[in-house]
Protein backbone atom coordinates (compact mmCIF):
# COMPACT_ATOMS: atom_id res chain seq x y z
CA UNK A 1 0.00 0.00 0.00
CA UNK A 2 1.12 3.52 -0.93
CA UNK A 3 2.47 5.85 2.41
CA UNK A 4 2.22 9.17 0.69
CA UNK A 5 -0.52 10.64 -1.70
CA UNK A 6 0.03 13.69 -3.18
CA UNK A 7 -3.81 14.87 -4.28
CA UNK A 8 -3.45 16.90 -7.40
CA UNK A 9 -6.86 19.00 -6.57
CA UNK A 10 -8.36 21.49 -4.56
CA UNK A 11 -12.26 22.17 -2.53
CA UNK A 12 -14.46 19.58 -1.68
CA UNK A 13 -13.01 16.23 -3.34
CA UNK A 14 -9.33 17.58 -2.41
CA UNK A 15 -10.37 17.18 1.15
CA UNK A 16 -13.12 13.69 0.42
CA UNK A 17 -9.67 11.88 -0.76
CA UNK A 18 -7.33 13.28 2.17
CA UNK A 19 -10.33 11.64 4.50
CA UNK A 20 -10.34 8.49 2.70
CA UNK A 21 -6.36 8.53 2.52
CA UNK A 22 -6.33 9.15 6.41
CA UNK A 23 -8.64 6.51 7.37
CA UNK A 24 -6.17 3.71 5.13
CA UNK A 25 -3.30 5.12 7.56
CA UNK A 26 -1.73 6.98 4.37
CA UNK A 27 0.01 10.32 4.39
CA UNK A 28 -1.17 13.46 2.32
CA UNK A 29 0.03 16.02 0.47
CA UNK A 30 -2.25 19.07 -0.21
CA UNK A 31 -1.29 21.46 -3.98
CA UNK A 32 -2.50 25.01 -3.41
CA UNK A 33 -2.48 28.32 -5.52
CA UNK A 34 -2.33 31.12 -3.49
CA UNK A 35 -5.54 31.71 -3.55
CA UNK A 36 -6.29 28.48 -1.50
CA UNK A 37 -3.42 29.07 1.19
CA UNK A 38 -6.53 29.04 4.04
CA UNK A 39 -8.33 25.98 2.19
CA UNK A 40 -9.12 23.48 4.40
CA UNK A 41 -8.03 21.07 2.20
CA UNK A 42 -4.16 22.63 3.20
CA UNK A 43 -5.15 22.82 6.40
CA UNK A 44 -6.04 18.85 7.18
CA UNK A 45 -3.09 17.64 5.03
CA UNK A 46 -0.13 16.03 6.64
CA UNK A 47 2.09 18.84 3.95
CA UNK A 48 1.06 21.38 1.44
CA UNK A 49 2.83 22.81 -1.53
CA UNK A 50 2.05 26.34 -3.17
CA UNK A 51 2.38 25.23 -6.63
CA UNK A 52 1.68 28.35 -8.31
CA UNK A 53 -0.99 31.90 -8.77
CA UNK A 54 -4.53 31.73 -8.31
CA UNK A 55 -5.24 30.91 -12.32
CA UNK A 56 -5.74 27.81 -12.62
CA UNK A 57 -3.38 27.08 -15.49
CA UNK A 58 -0.62 28.24 -13.54
CA UNK A 59 -1.32 26.21 -10.47
CA UNK A 60 -3.84 23.17 -10.21
CA UNK A 61 -3.22 22.20 -14.43
CA UNK A 62 0.84 23.25 -14.01
CA UNK A 63 1.82 20.12 -14.68
CA UNK A 64 5.75 20.65 -14.33
CA UNK A 65 4.92 22.20 -10.46
CA UNK A 66 2.60 19.12 -9.55
CA UNK A 67 5.54 16.66 -10.55
CA UNK A 68 8.17 18.87 -8.76
CA UNK A 69 6.17 18.63 -5.45
CA UNK A 70 5.32 14.90 -5.48
CA UNK A 71 8.98 14.64 -5.89
CA UNK A 72 9.85 16.95 -3.13
CA UNK A 73 7.45 15.53 -0.66
CA UNK A 74 8.24 11.92 -1.71
CA UNK A 75 5.16 10.82 -2.66
CA UNK A 76 4.17 7.17 -4.01
CA UNK A 77 0.99 8.10 -5.92
CA UNK A 78 -1.13 11.00 -7.45
CA UNK A 79 -5.25 10.99 -7.19
CA UNK A 80 -5.75 13.71 -9.41
CA UNK A 81 -9.61 14.15 -8.58
CA UNK A 82 -12.30 15.09 -10.72
CA UNK A 83 -11.57 18.24 -13.30
CA UNK A 84 -8.72 19.66 -14.00
CA UNK A 85 -6.04 17.05 -15.08
CA UNK A 86 -8.41 13.98 -14.15
CA UNK A 87 -8.47 13.08 -17.50
CA UNK A 88 -5.97 14.42 -19.11
CA UNK A 89 -3.75 11.35 -20.78
CA UNK A 90 -0.35 13.05 -20.78
CA UNK A 91 -0.70 13.71 -17.21
CA UNK A 92 -1.26 10.52 -16.56
CA UNK A 93 1.19 9.07 -18.62
CA UNK A 94 3.86 11.24 -17.23
CA UNK A 95 3.00 10.63 -13.30
CA UNK A 96 3.87 7.44 -14.53
CA UNK A 97 7.14 8.02 -16.08
CA UNK A 98 8.30 9.93 -13.33
CA UNK A 99 7.54 6.99 -11.21
CA UNK A 100 4.63 7.29 -9.30
CA UNK A 101 1.35 5.89 -9.79
CA UNK A 102 -1.92 7.45 -11.29
CA UNK A 103 -4.77 6.58 -8.91
CA UNK A 104 -6.84 6.66 -12.50
CA UNK A 105 -6.87 4.43 -15.25
CA UNK A 106 -4.42 3.55 -17.65
CA UNK A 107 -3.36 6.84 -20.03
CA UNK A 108 -4.49 4.72 -23.41
CA UNK A 109 -7.60 4.26 -21.60
CA UNK A 110 -8.72 7.85 -21.07
CA UNK A 111 -7.37 9.22 -24.30
CA UNK A 112 -9.35 6.52 -26.15
CA UNK A 113 -12.77 7.35 -24.08
CA UNK A 114 -11.98 11.62 -24.73
CA UNK A 115 -12.14 11.03 -28.26
CA UNK A 116 -16.43 10.38 -28.16
CA UNK A 117 -15.75 8.97 -31.64
CA UNK A 118 -13.28 6.60 -30.79
CA UNK A 119 -15.54 5.97 -27.04
CA UNK A 120 -18.43 5.09 -29.10
CA UNK A 121 -16.73 2.70 -31.36
CA UNK A 122 -15.48 1.16 -28.58
CA UNK A 123 -18.56 0.75 -26.60
CA UNK A 124 -20.41 -0.76 -30.31
CA UNK A 125 -17.35 -3.20 -30.50
CA UNK A 126 -18.09 -4.03 -26.63
CA UNK A 127 -21.84 -4.71 -27.10
CA UNK A 128 -23.00 -1.66 -25.61
CA UNK A 129 -25.56 -0.03 -27.46
CA UNK A 130 -25.04 3.61 -28.75
CA UNK A 131 -26.88 6.44 -29.93
CA UNK A 132 -28.12 6.00 -33.87
CA UNK A 133 -25.59 8.07 -35.91
CA UNK A 134 -22.89 8.35 -38.27
CA UNK A 135 -19.95 6.04 -38.01
CA UNK A 136 -17.12 8.30 -37.30
CA UNK A 137 -16.59 11.59 -38.03
CA UNK A 138 -18.74 13.60 -40.58
CA UNK A 139 -16.59 15.67 -43.43
CA UNK A 140 -19.27 17.23 -45.42
CA UNK A 141 -22.83 18.75 -45.11
CA UNK A 142 -23.44 16.45 -47.68
CA UNK A 143 -22.59 13.77 -45.77
CA UNK A 144 -23.81 15.15 -43.20
CA UNK A 145 -27.55 15.25 -44.78
CA UNK A 146 -27.29 12.26 -45.87
CA UNK A 147 -27.25 10.60 -42.31
CA UNK A 148 -29.81 12.76 -40.76
CA UNK A 149 -32.10 11.24 -43.69
CA UNK A 150 -31.50 7.87 -43.03
CA UNK A 151 -31.50 8.98 -38.67
CA UNK A 152 -34.27 11.06 -39.18
CA UNK A 153 -34.44 14.72 -37.85
CA UNK A 154 -34.21 16.18 -34.87
CA UNK A 155 -30.54 15.36 -35.18
CA UNK A 156 -27.10 16.68 -33.11
CA UNK A 157 -24.29 17.75 -34.19
CA UNK A 158 -21.23 16.85 -31.61
CA UNK A 159 -17.81 17.62 -30.99
CA UNK A 160 -15.59 14.50 -31.18
CA UNK A 161 -12.99 16.33 -28.64
CA UNK A 162 -16.79 17.83 -26.40
CA UNK A 163 -17.21 17.84 -23.25
CA UNK A 164 -19.12 20.19 -20.59
CA UNK A 165 -22.04 20.69 -22.77
CA UNK A 166 -20.11 22.84 -25.58
CA UNK A 167 -19.49 21.89 -29.24
CA UNK A 168 -23.36 20.56 -29.43
CA UNK A 169 -26.02 22.07 -32.09
CA UNK A 170 -29.63 20.09 -32.31
CA UNK A 171 -30.82 20.85 -36.21
CA UNK A 172 -34.62 20.59 -35.94
CA UNK A 173 -35.36 19.99 -39.86
CA UNK A 174 -33.13 19.67 -42.83
CA UNK A 175 -33.16 23.65 -43.28
CA UNK A 176 -31.51 24.27 -39.98
CA UNK A 177 -29.20 21.68 -40.43
CA UNK A 178 -25.99 23.65 -42.48
CA UNK A 179 -26.05 26.10 -40.13
CA UNK A 180 -25.67 23.75 -37.11
CA UNK A 181 -22.90 21.66 -38.47
CA UNK A 182 -21.26 25.10 -39.38
CA UNK A 183 -21.48 26.33 -35.75
CA UNK A 184 -20.54 22.94 -34.16
CA UNK A 185 -17.40 22.87 -35.82
CA UNK A 186 -16.55 26.66 -35.13
CA UNK A 187 -17.53 26.09 -31.26
CA UNK A 188 -15.85 22.73 -31.11
CA UNK A 189 -12.28 24.13 -33.07
CA UNK A 190 -12.36 27.28 -30.70
CA UNK A 191 -13.47 25.48 -27.80
CA UNK A 192 -11.25 22.04 -28.08
CA UNK A 193 -8.69 23.12 -31.12
CA UNK A 194 -10.22 20.06 -32.72
CA UNK A 195 -13.18 20.66 -35.67
CA UNK A 196 -14.20 17.01 -35.56
CA UNK A 197 -17.88 16.38 -35.70
CA UNK A 198 -20.07 13.78 -35.41
CA UNK A 199 -23.73 13.13 -35.84
CA UNK A 200 -26.52 11.76 -33.35
CA UNK A 201 -30.23 11.48 -33.37
CA UNK A 202 -31.31 13.76 -30.79
CA UNK A 203 -33.19 12.03 -28.45
CA UNK A 204 -36.40 14.38 -27.21
CA UNK A 205 -37.23 13.17 -23.85
CA UNK A 206 -34.46 10.78 -22.43
CA UNK A 207 -33.59 10.18 -19.11
CA UNK A 208 -29.40 11.09 -18.41
CA UNK A 209 -28.67 7.47 -16.38
CA UNK A 210 -25.39 6.65 -15.78
CA UNK A 211 -23.70 3.43 -14.31
CA UNK A 212 -20.82 3.55 -11.90
CA UNK A 213 -18.10 0.36 -12.47
CA UNK A 214 -15.11 -0.40 -10.46
CA UNK A 215 -12.55 -2.86 -12.06
CA UNK A 216 -9.56 -3.98 -9.95
CA UNK A 217 -5.93 -4.68 -12.23
CA UNK A 218 -6.55 -8.62 -12.46
CA UNK A 219 -9.57 -8.74 -14.35
CA UNK A 220 -12.29 -8.35 -11.73
CA UNK A 221 -14.84 -5.84 -12.18
CA UNK A 222 -18.03 -4.74 -10.64
CA UNK A 223 -21.28 -2.45 -11.05
CA UNK A 224 -22.39 -0.38 -8.12
CA UNK A 225 -25.68 0.46 -9.78
CA UNK A 226 -27.08 3.19 -11.79
CA UNK A 227 -27.69 6.96 -11.11
CA UNK A 228 -30.10 9.72 -12.37
CA UNK A 229 -28.77 12.74 -13.58
CA UNK A 230 -31.07 13.84 -15.67
CA UNK A 231 -32.01 17.32 -13.68
CA UNK A 232 -29.44 19.48 -15.82
CA UNK A 233 -28.98 22.99 -16.23
CA UNK A 234 -26.81 24.27 -19.66
CA UNK A 235 -26.27 20.29 -19.53
CA UNK A 236 -24.77 20.62 -15.50
CA UNK A 237 -25.94 18.21 -13.17
CA UNK A 238 -27.93 20.16 -10.74
CA UNK A 239 -28.99 16.83 -8.68
CA UNK A 240 -28.52 13.31 -9.00
CA UNK A 241 -30.14 10.33 -7.54
CA UNK A 242 -29.71 6.65 -6.89
CA UNK A 243 -31.42 4.28 -7.73
CA UNK A 244 -33.25 6.15 -11.10
CA UNK A 245 -37.07 6.39 -9.96
CA UNK A 246 -37.62 5.04 -14.06
CA UNK A 247 -35.73 1.79 -13.32
CA UNK A 248 -36.95 -1.68 -12.65
CA UNK A 249 -34.20 -4.16 -10.60
CA UNK A 250 -34.81 -5.83 -14.06
CA UNK A 251 -33.35 -3.19 -16.20
CA UNK A 252 -30.87 -2.00 -13.92
CA UNK A 253 -29.56 -5.64 -13.26
CA UNK A 254 -29.05 -5.57 -17.30
CA UNK A 255 -27.34 -2.61 -17.84
CA UNK A 256 -25.19 -2.61 -15.10
CA UNK A 257 -24.25 -6.05 -16.35
CA UNK A 258 -23.97 -5.17 -20.27
CA UNK A 259 -21.63 -1.96 -18.82
CA UNK A 260 -19.34 -4.81 -16.60
CA UNK A 261 -19.07 -6.87 -19.27
CA UNK A 262 -18.03 -4.19 -21.63
CA UNK A 263 -15.24 -2.54 -19.21
CA UNK A 264 -14.42 -6.01 -18.73
CA UNK A 265 -13.25 -6.85 -22.58
CA UNK A 266 -11.95 -3.42 -22.63
CA UNK A 267 -9.20 -4.27 -19.70
CA UNK A 268 -9.96 -0.92 -17.73
CA UNK A 269 -8.94 -0.55 -14.17
CA UNK A 270 -10.14 1.84 -11.26
CA UNK A 271 -13.33 3.61 -11.11
CA UNK A 272 -15.28 4.71 -14.24
CA UNK A 273 -19.17 6.03 -15.32
CA UNK A 274 -20.54 4.95 -18.62
CA UNK A 275 -23.40 7.47 -19.35
CA UNK A 276 -25.92 6.67 -21.09
CA UNK A 277 -29.39 8.46 -22.43
CA UNK A 278 -32.78 5.89 -21.67
CA UNK A 279 -35.62 6.49 -23.76
CA UNK A 280 -38.90 4.14 -24.29
CA UNK A 281 -36.84 1.05 -22.39
CA UNK A 282 -33.54 1.84 -24.46
CA UNK A 283 -30.91 2.50 -23.14
CA UNK A 284 -28.61 4.46 -25.70
CA UNK A 285 -24.26 4.85 -25.24
CA UNK A 286 -22.93 8.77 -24.80
CA UNK A 287 -19.84 9.00 -23.24
CA UNK A 288 -17.75 7.15 -20.44
CA UNK A 289 -15.90 9.37 -18.06
CA UNK A 290 -12.76 8.11 -16.96
CA UNK A 291 -12.32 9.27 -13.04
CA UNK A 292 -14.55 9.63 -10.22
CA UNK A 293 -17.81 11.58 -10.45
CA UNK A 294 -18.87 14.44 -8.72
CA UNK A 295 -22.46 12.58 -7.70
CA UNK A 296 -20.16 9.94 -6.44
CA UNK A 297 -21.10 9.79 -2.82
CA UNK A 298 -25.21 8.52 -3.84
CA UNK A 299 -23.67 5.60 -4.70
CA UNK A 300 -21.49 5.13 -1.80
CA UNK A 301 -24.45 6.01 0.03
CA UNK A 302 -26.69 3.04 -1.34
CA UNK A 303 -23.74 0.31 -1.48
CA UNK A 304 -21.98 1.11 1.80
CA UNK A 305 -18.71 1.30 -0.16
CA UNK A 306 -16.00 4.29 0.11
CA UNK A 307 -15.04 4.65 -4.19
CA UNK A 308 -11.57 6.69 -3.08
CA UNK A 309 -10.82 3.63 -0.45
CA UNK A 310 -11.86 1.33 -3.34
CA UNK A 311 -9.48 3.28 -6.27
CA UNK A 312 -6.57 3.40 -4.04
CA UNK A 313 -7.13 0.20 -3.10
CA UNK A 314 -7.05 -1.24 -6.75
CA UNK A 315 -4.16 1.17 -8.11
CA UNK A 316 -1.73 -0.62 -5.05
CA UNK A 317 -2.64 -3.26 -7.17
CA UNK A 318 -4.82 -4.90 -4.30
CA UNK A 319 -7.95 -7.19 -5.73
CA UNK A 320 -10.91 -6.27 -5.35
CA UNK A 321 -12.06 -8.69 -2.76
CA UNK A 322 -15.61 -9.56 -3.59
CA UNK A 323 -17.62 -10.17 -6.43
CA UNK A 324 -21.24 -8.36 -8.18
CA UNK A 325 -22.82 -11.07 -6.06
CA UNK A 326 -21.55 -10.02 -2.96
CA UNK A 327 -22.78 -6.46 -3.43
CA UNK A 328 -26.63 -4.79 -2.63
CA UNK A 329 -28.07 -2.04 -2.68
CA UNK A 330 -30.03 -0.57 -0.28
CA UNK A 331 -32.81 2.15 -0.02
CA UNK A 332 -32.23 5.89 -1.66
CA UNK A 333 -30.01 8.40 -2.35
CA UNK A 334 -29.99 11.86 -3.16
CA UNK A 335 -27.25 14.57 -3.73
CA UNK A 336 -28.10 18.74 -4.11
CA UNK A 337 -25.21 20.52 -5.91
CA UNK A 338 -24.79 23.40 -3.74
CA UNK A 339 -23.12 26.50 -5.60
CA UNK A 340 -22.44 29.77 -4.56
CA UNK A 341 -24.82 31.42 -7.34
CA UNK A 342 -27.86 33.37 -7.27
CA UNK A 343 -30.78 30.78 -7.16
CA UNK A 344 -32.40 32.50 -10.15
CA UNK A 345 -29.79 34.31 -12.31
CA UNK A 346 -27.13 31.83 -11.21
CA UNK A 347 -24.23 34.33 -11.49
CA UNK A 348 -21.45 33.12 -9.50
CA UNK A 349 -21.46 34.81 -6.15
CA UNK A 350 -18.15 34.46 -4.40
CA UNK A 351 -17.15 36.32 -1.23
CA UNK A 352 -16.74 35.46 2.27
CA UNK A 353 -18.98 32.74 4.10
CA UNK A 354 -20.94 34.91 7.21
CA UNK A 355 -22.55 32.17 9.46
CA UNK A 356 -22.36 28.82 8.56
CA UNK A 357 -24.68 25.42 10.02
CA UNK A 358 -25.05 22.67 7.47
CA UNK A 359 -27.19 19.90 8.34
CA UNK A 360 -26.77 16.52 9.96
CA UNK A 361 -28.43 14.07 11.65
CA UNK A 362 -28.74 10.18 10.37
CA UNK A 363 -28.29 9.59 6.90
CA UNK A 364 -27.27 13.32 6.37
CA UNK A 365 -23.68 13.70 4.87
CA UNK A 366 -22.25 17.12 3.45
CA UNK A 367 -18.93 17.11 1.31
CA UNK A 368 -18.03 20.92 1.53
CA UNK A 369 -14.29 22.23 2.08
CA UNK A 370 -15.88 25.57 2.95
CA UNK A 371 -16.35 27.16 6.97
CA UNK A 372 -17.43 30.30 9.07
CA UNK A 373 -15.21 33.06 7.86
CA UNK A 374 -13.37 31.67 4.49
CA UNK A 375 -13.39 33.74 1.42
CA UNK A 376 -15.06 31.41 -1.69
CA UNK A 377 -12.38 32.77 -4.54
CA UNK A 378 -13.69 34.05 -7.77
CA UNK A 379 -11.24 31.83 -9.82
CA UNK A 380 -12.70 28.12 -9.65
CA UNK A 381 -15.85 26.06 -9.99
CA UNK A 382 -18.89 27.82 -8.00
CA UNK A 383 -19.88 24.56 -6.32
CA UNK A 384 -18.78 24.63 -2.38
CA UNK A 385 -20.14 21.49 -1.85
CA UNK A 386 -22.51 18.81 -1.90
CA UNK A 387 -25.39 17.44 0.75
CA UNK A 388 -26.00 13.84 0.15
CA UNK A 389 -29.40 12.06 1.82
CA UNK A 390 -30.03 8.71 2.76
CA UNK A 391 -33.36 7.05 3.42
CA UNK A 392 -34.72 3.80 3.73
CA UNK A 393 -37.19 4.15 0.68
CA UNK A 394 -37.22 7.16 -2.10
CA UNK A 395 -40.05 9.15 0.42
CA UNK A 396 -37.82 8.68 3.41
CA UNK A 397 -35.50 10.26 1.05
CA UNK A 398 -37.21 13.44 0.20
CA UNK A 399 -38.70 13.61 3.95
CA UNK A 400 -35.07 14.15 5.04
CA UNK A 401 -33.96 15.78 2.23
CA UNK A 402 -36.54 19.22 2.43
CA UNK A 403 -35.59 19.03 6.34
CA UNK A 404 -31.56 19.38 5.47
CA UNK A 405 -32.49 22.38 3.11
CA UNK A 406 -34.01 23.77 6.17
CA UNK A 407 -31.82 23.70 8.37
CA UNK A 408 -28.46 24.54 6.71
CA UNK A 409 -27.50 27.83 6.68
CA UNK A 410 -24.60 29.59 4.44
CA UNK A 411 -24.62 32.92 5.23
CA UNK A 412 -22.74 35.95 3.58
CA UNK A 413 -23.08 34.71 -0.12
CA UNK A 414 -25.89 33.60 -2.40
CA UNK A 415 -26.65 29.79 -2.86
CA UNK A 416 -28.59 27.21 -4.96
CA UNK A 417 -30.65 26.19 -1.58
CA UNK A 418 -33.39 28.03 -2.12
CA UNK A 419 -33.94 26.45 -5.62
CA UNK A 420 -33.09 22.79 -4.56
CA UNK A 421 -36.02 23.77 -1.79
CA UNK A 422 -38.38 24.45 -4.67
CA UNK A 423 -37.27 21.59 -6.41
CA UNK A 424 -37.95 18.98 -3.73
CA UNK A 425 -41.82 20.52 -3.76
CA UNK A 426 -42.25 20.58 -6.97
CA UNK A 427 -45.08 17.20 -7.81
CA UNK A 428 -43.40 16.13 -10.71
CA UNK A 429 -40.14 15.99 -9.05
CA UNK A 430 -41.72 14.26 -6.33
CA UNK A 431 -42.96 11.50 -8.13
CA UNK A 432 -39.40 11.02 -10.33
CA UNK A 433 -41.09 11.95 -13.57
CA UNK A 434 -38.58 14.48 -15.37
CA UNK A 435 -36.60 13.83 -18.50
CA UNK A 436 -33.11 15.87 -18.87
CA UNK A 437 -35.19 18.84 -20.34
CA UNK A 438 -37.41 19.15 -17.17
CA UNK A 439 -34.76 21.54 -14.99
CA UNK A 440 -34.60 23.99 -17.79
CA UNK A 441 -38.56 24.53 -17.72
CA UNK A 442 -38.54 24.47 -14.22
CA UNK A 443 -35.62 27.25 -14.18
CA UNK A 444 -37.43 29.03 -15.94
CA UNK A 445 -41.07 29.25 -15.02
CA UNK A 446 -40.52 31.43 -11.63
P1 LIG B 1 -20.51 16.44 -22.53
O1 LIG B 1 -19.26 15.59 -22.56
O2 LIG B 1 -20.31 17.77 -23.19
O3 LIG B 1 -21.10 16.51 -21.16
P2 LIG B 1 -22.44 14.39 -23.36
O4 LIG B 1 -22.32 13.57 -24.60
O5 LIG B 1 -22.19 13.69 -22.06
O6 LIG B 1 -21.54 15.71 -23.50
O7 LIG B 1 -23.89 15.02 -23.30
C1 LIG B 1 -24.25 15.94 -22.29
C2 LIG B 1 -25.75 16.07 -22.22
O8 LIG B 1 -26.27 16.48 -23.51
C3 LIG B 1 -26.48 14.76 -21.91
O9 LIG B 1 -26.55 14.50 -20.53
C4 LIG B 1 -27.84 15.07 -22.50
O10 LIG B 1 -28.55 15.94 -21.62
C5 LIG B 1 -27.51 15.86 -23.77
N1 LIG B 1 -27.38 14.96 -24.95
C6 LIG B 1 -26.24 14.36 -25.41
N2 LIG B 1 -26.50 13.58 -26.50
C7 LIG B 1 -27.83 13.69 -26.75
C8 LIG B 1 -28.73 13.13 -27.76
N3 LIG B 1 -28.29 12.31 -28.74
N4 LIG B 1 -30.04 13.48 -27.69
C9 LIG B 1 -30.50 14.32 -26.74
N5 LIG B 1 -29.71 14.88 -25.77
C10 LIG B 1 -28.40 14.58 -25.79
Amino acid sequence: MFEKVLVANRGEIALRIHRACKEMGIRTVAVHSTADADAMHVRLADEAVCIGPAQARESYLNIPAILSAATITGADAIHPGYGFLSENADFASMVEEHGFTFIGPSPDHIRMMGDKIAAKRAALETGIPVVPGSDGAVETVDEAMHIAHDIGFPVLIKAAAGGGGRGMKVAETRADLKNAWQVARTEAMSSFGNEEVYIEKYLSRPRHIEVQILADLHGNVVHLGERDCSLQRRHQKVLEEAPSPALNWSQRNEIGHVAAEAIRKLGYRSVGTIEFLYENGGFYFIEMNTRLQVEHPVTEMICGLDLVREMVRVASGAPLGYTQDNLRFSGHAIECRINAEDPDTFQPSPGRVGDYHPPGGLGVRVDSAIYSGYAIPPYYDSMIGKLIVHGANRNECLMRLRRCLEEYVIDGIKSTIPLHQRLVANPDFVNGDYDIHWLEKFVGMK
